[in-house]
């Protein structure tokens, strides 16, 4: 009698041959061989959404000529992007009118602050339902990034209700809940609400303190704590202004104004007296799981702290130019090993969201940099910062095909020229997901 043969259980979908005139692994370059993590007349061998292997064509058509072969003429396939931070909750406030078409707020944060709440206030007085209309603003926003081809969203949120905004989107989100309070009231009601969050069914959701101006240092602990429990990144705003350091080393200045204003302020804040990852560092919440969001007015020492630690820094470089704070010394974080990740913000302190004009305005701001480090920073930084990096931030057996099909503008017959364009084009840039 004949065997019959049990179907199989899965059914696994036949792998498929991608070439590309360029394919971007997108792991650290090796300039001594001049691969610069780029492969000319490559190709990806995808099956069941995970990518089998990556190499030059002839050799992939070599081990897998019997799969079928999808040809993406001039075109280069590259890891997804990844936006290491923003408030998708903010996308419904745009600020820009505020400041009369100036482009910037001329470094005051406080400023912006003001009009943040002041705007926030208003819609939420105009709109009969002010969530609804936050959400949905905040789902549109996350298409259009999926759209441009990002993978990978690290967002940030005051509202309860973002957590949802990832859910059933192509790009996957992770929320982080933004707590902050800087008086004894204050902390005293965040501490309850962290107790009731375990206490209940919300013990899972991340935390976030906004900023070591804003936390009480308890706060701050007690989130790194929660975080590591839940073995999270610890994601934090990091000497964003000038202003910030100003208070936390003297105690004065626009944000000592602005809390007293805002009767945030009851003076048991004790001045630490020094900068802000100074300051992170003595309260022992600097590790290789924390995540230093903008990092702009950091020293030398600060710099090589962050880098003994194997802490992460995400650059914002549009929000730092909109709020014209300055920009981060991307130079010398590249120089201690430090590979940034790179993020938009919101679009309350950004013209536009998009991760390919970011790559421009830092390529703008920093005009000493190397194109692949920047793409780099787009991808790998932000995967390595979030924590995801074994799935995703470049192109590797075993990882998630996150992979973008970006068209080559013409004559482009050198890696220098495909990063070149890339970290440059901007907004122009025409990405396809590849499945
Ligand atoms: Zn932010």
């Amino acid at each position: 009698m004949k065997e019959q043969k049990e179907p199989h259980p899965f059914k696994l979908s036949q792998p498929v041959i991608h070439r590309g005139a360029w394919v971007i692994s997108g792991l650290p370059s090796d300039a001594r061989k001049g691969s610069h993590g780029i492969i000319e007349d490559g190709a990806l061998v995808v099956a069941d959404g995970l990518i089998q292997a990556i190499g030059k064509y002839r050799n992939i058509a070599k081990d897998f000529g019997h799969c079928r072969t999808r040809e993406h003429e001039g075109k280069v396939l590259a890891p997804a992007l990844i936006n290491g931070h923003c408030h998708l909750e903010l996308s419904h406030l745009d600020l820009a009118h505020r400041i009369h078409g100036q482009g910037t707020y001329n470094g005051d944060p406080t400023k912006w602050i003001r009009d943040l709440l002041a705007e926030r206030e208003e819609l939420s007085k105009a709109a009969v339902d002010a969530e609804e209309v936050m959400l949905g603003r905040a789902r549109q926003t996350l298409q259009q990034m999926s759209a441009e081809g990002v993978g990978f969203v690290g967002d940030v949120g005051n509202s309860l209700a973002s957590r949802f905004i990832g859910d059933g989107q192509r790009t996957r989100v992770c929320f982080l809940l933004e707590l902050l309070g800087l008086t004894k009231e204050a902390e005293a009601k965040t501490f309850a609400r962290l107790e009731n969050m375990k206490a209940g069914k919300l013990q899972d959701i991340g935390c976030t303190p906004h900023a070591p101006y804003s936390t009480t240092p308890a706060l701050i602990q007690a989130i790194k704590k929660q975080a590591d429990r839940q073995d999270r990144i610890f994601s934090i705003h990091v000497a964003e202004s000038s202003q910030e350091v100003e208070f936390l080393q003297t105690g004065t200045g626009v944000f000592r104004e602005f809390l007293a204003a805002r009767g945030a302020w009851d003076g048991s804040f004790t001045i630490p007296g020094k900068g802000s990852v100074h300051y992170l560092e003595s309260l022992g919440v600097i590790d290789s799981k924390t995540l230093c969001v903008h990092g702009v007015h950091v020293d030398h020492a600060e710099i090589e702290i962050l880098a003994k630690k194997k802490a992460k820094v995400c650059l914002c470089p549009g929000s730092n130019r909109f709020l014209g704070v300055g920009k981060a010394p991307v130079t010398e974080f590249l120089a201690h090993g430090i590979l940034p990740a790179l993020g938009t913000d919101s679009k309350a302190s950004n013209e536009a969201l998009s991760m390919w004009r970011e790559m421009r305005l830092l390529r703008e701001d920093h005009a000493g940099l190397l194109p692949e480090s920047v793409f780099a920073m787009a991808t790998r930084g932000g995967a390595e910062a979030w924590g995801i990096a074994s799935d995703m931030g470049s192109l590797e057996p075993g990882k998630q095909a996150l992979v973008l099909a970006i068209s080559c503008k013409d004559k482009m017959c050198k890696a220098q020229e495909i990063f070149e364009y890339l970290t440059t084009a901007g907004e122009a840039a025409d990405a396809e997901w590849l499945e």
